[in-house]
Order: structure tokens, then sequence, then C-alpha cells
């Protein structure tokens, strides 16, 4: 069942979205060589309780953490541990939080020191294609069409969408329908009307297309082992554009003083 939010609640959700992306913010401070995946989880945790929220992934199905640390091959799901970033690694964080009841989603993967520009564009161009799709989240479209969107997009430059995880509707759950695939036909699937809160969610691989889950029931990675990229946001459907509720602002303010 689809839930149309009035627009007090996408307000509602665009509180809870701002706070996911402050903390993305917050750990791009810290994200260099030497830190470990565990220490990103306690700062999240810390950051979105002071916030007077919730982690909302913390208890989720079991999952043991606040965020989703998905290092190099992982694509998504990765569980916080003694892992140490490393020159050259990429590392995407998954966060999400409750506040007022309603869930906040957003993803950004973070380049650690000096990255093979290959996985640098990997990572630029799986930026670009959330923004393909958010582009076809508009009303009387069909989710179809925000598939088809990144998939052309990234296949065309040469990468493979991830099949078996796919964006979702959010709202009072973190997880509501519909399922928002990376790939599809335009025209296909759930037509997109007014008040529908949605998480665009790209994972787009390097290599091939397959994944595999770790003995852990959570870790996704490639079977082959080359690199994936996540970026995530939630929107809202609004007329004629999607209304973007969470935000890169927060973090795009750290990298660029880091460049500067
Ligand atoms: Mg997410
Ligand atoms: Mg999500």
């Amino acid at each position: 069942m689809i839930y149309l939010k009035t627009d007090e609640e996408i307000e509602m959700m665009r509180q809870s979205n701002l706070l996911v992306g402050k903390t993305l913010g917050e750990l791009a401070k810290w994200i260099a060589p030497g830190i470990t995946t565990l220490k990103l989880d306690r700062i999240a945790y810390e950051f979105i309780n002071d916030n007077g929220a919730k982690p909302g992934f913390l208890g989720y199905g079991g999952f043991p953490a606040s965020i989703c640390t998905s290092v190099n091959e992982v694509v998504v799901h990765g569980i916080p541990s003694n892992q140490t970033l490393r020159d050259g690694d990429i590392i995407s964080i998954d966060c999400g939080v409750v506040l007022n009841g309603f869930n906040g989603d957003s993803a950004f993967t973070f380049t650690v020191g000096e990255v093979d520009p290959k996985v640098e564009k990997l990572l630029a161009t799986t930026r670009e294609a959330l923004y393909k799709g958010i582009e076809q989240a508009v009303e009387n479209n069909r989710i179809g069409h925000i598939g088809n969107a990144v998939q052309t997009y990234c296949e065309s430059r040469g990468y493979s969408v991830v099949r078996e995880l796919t964006g979702h509707g959010i709202g009072r759950r973190l997880h509501e329908d519909p399922a928002v695939p990376n790939y599809g036909r335009r025209g296909v699937g759930a037509l997109l009307k007014n008040g529908m809160c949605i998480a665009i969610e790209p994972m787009i691989n390097l290599g091939s297309k397959n994944v595999v889950i770790e003995s852990d029931g959570w870790t996704c990675r490639t079977r082959d082992r080359q690199p994936s990229a996540h970026f995530e946001h939630t929107v809202a459907i609004r007329g004629e554009r999607a209304d973007i509720l969470s935000t890169f602002d927060y973090v795009d303010e750290v990298l660029n003083k880091d460049k500067s």
C-alpha cells in the first residue's frame, strides 16, 4: 500500500532528512585513512541523539548499527567494525533517522585519500545518475521512468546496475511501497502521485552487476569484488518537479573546504 503524505507530513519528512544530511556532513569531517567504520558509527549515533532523533537503522530488521558502512566492493548494508579505512578506499555511508515519527534516508559515497581516477568516475557517474532518476520523479510518470533513466545513464557509460536491491517508498516506515528499481522500462510500474515520498538510490558497479550476500546476512558485495558506488536521496512527488528532501549540501561544504 502506498501512503500519500500531506504537505504537513512532507515538511516533517524534510526535517528528518535535513538531520540525515547534517549527519553525513559531520561524518565527512572524519573520513580519512586510519579511522575505523565503528568510530564513524559512534559519531553518527551520538550526533543523531544529540539532535533529538533516533537512528533509523539501529535494530531495523536486527541491523546492529546506526549507519551502513560499505567499503570498496561492498555495495550496501556493510556493518561498522574494526575495519580501518585506507588511502584509496571508497566508502558508502547510508544513514537514516526517525524524527517526529518520520524517517529520513540518504547515502553518499566518499573517497578516502587518493582514489583511482577510474573509481572517482564511477562515483561521479552514480551521483549524476541519482539526479537523472530524480528528474523523472514527477506526477503522472511511472516508477519505471526513474529506473530507466538511471539504467540508461549508467549502462551507456559501461557500468552495471545492481538488480537485487532497490529504492523504496518511505514515511512513518523506513521501507514502504513501492519498490523503486534502478532499472526498467518507462511507463511501467506504479503511477507517481502528488504526496508520494520515495528514496531513490542507484547502486552502480564498475564490473558486473552480480552481487552476493556475506554470511553475516547483511553485507552485500559485488561477486567480482570490483568497486560499487551508492548515492541516495529521499524525494517527494510534487507536480512537475521532484522535491528533494535530503541534502548533500553539508557534505559538499566539508569536501570543498578540503580541496581549497
Ligand atoms: Mg539508505
Ligand atoms: Mg533507502
